[in-house]
């Protein structure tokens, strides 16, 4: 069982180089399929691809022209390699049924999680870099998590523990995040929140599934957004263009509530 997150954090950091190049292909909309760097355009082989090895090998630069990589590209790796294995590690449903029609499904559900979180990323980095959510990863990650709910309602109704409750949970959960969303970003004229930024709200809150556990993504995304503003409040000449992209903030607030939801529960009594 050691060897189950070890792997998936190869397999995340993989999947994390990748997340890094589809970045860079839906910006500069490069068909090519191979990577390579941005200056000389030297393709890298198989070689120069190992994550996080290649990259501290060879010190964060170009193997010809010693062109900077930067730091995302392995920021992006270890993020995904660490995420998939602790989606594995705190994974909040219980994958001990005898049923092994549900163990298959529950894998498949895994899988599907694993596919959302590739998604993410590519939001993740892409907001971070240039402030905006672009429309295909968004789309991909709706589909993810609309194949996740009904994989994980499946499983409720194979084990004999779904309620038409659920799907009113789910509602509510589609009410706190995307719609709330939508309404600031009308009301602001995109002053606060952007276009994105509701759509991305949608595979959360389907994936969270909950009132609650939205509210406390909400709540997390918004706390670490205000902290992460500190820094540039506290400069004396603010750029007026100067803003906060709220992407990566509401990503990583998902995360800490999905992966710690039992422990939210617990704590707050909501069943
Ligand atoms: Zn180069």
């Amino acid at each position: 069982m050691v060897f189950i997150p070890i792997i998936l954090f190869v397999l995340g950091a993989v999947f994390g180089s990748f997340a890094c190049c589809q970045t860079w292909r839906l910006r500069n909309r490069d068909k090519s399929k191979r990577s390579h760097c941005q200056k000389c355009s030297y393709q890298l082989t198989w070689y120069d691809n190992l994550p996080i090895i290649s990259w501290v090998l060879l010190k964060g630069k170009c193997r010809k022209c010693s062109h900077r990589i930067g730091v995302t590209e392995l920021l992006s790796e270890i993020f995904l390699g660490l995420t998939f294995a602790s989606s594995f590690i705190f994974w909040p449903f219980a994958p001990s049924d005898p049923s092994a029609g549900l163990n298959g499904l529950a894998v498949a559900e895994f899988a599907v999680f694993l596919a959302l979180l590739i998604g993410l990323t590519v939001l993740f980095i892409y907001d971070a870099r240039w402030g905006e959510l672009p429309i295909k990863p968004l789309i991909y990650c709706v589909a993810c998590a609309v194949i996740w709910v009904l994989l994980h309602q499946a499983g409720h109704i194979v084990s004999n523990s779904f309620s038409p409750n659920n799907m009113v949970e789910l509602l509510g959960a589609l009410l706190v995040l995307p719609l709330l969303y939508y309404f600031l970003y009308k009301l602001s004229n995109e002053q606060w929140v952007g276009s994105g930024d509701w759509i991305l709200c949608i595979p959360l809150a389907l994936v969270l599934g909950n009132f609650w556990l939205a509210f406390f993504c909400l709540f997390t995304s918004n706390l670490l957004g205000c902290l992460a503003a500190i820094p540039t409040l506290t400069k004396k000449h603010k750029t007026p263009q100067h803003k906060i992209h709220f992407g990566p903030f509401l990503i990583l607030g998902f995360l800490v509530v999905f992966l710690s939801q039992n422990l939210i529960y617990q704590l707050f009594y909501f069943y």
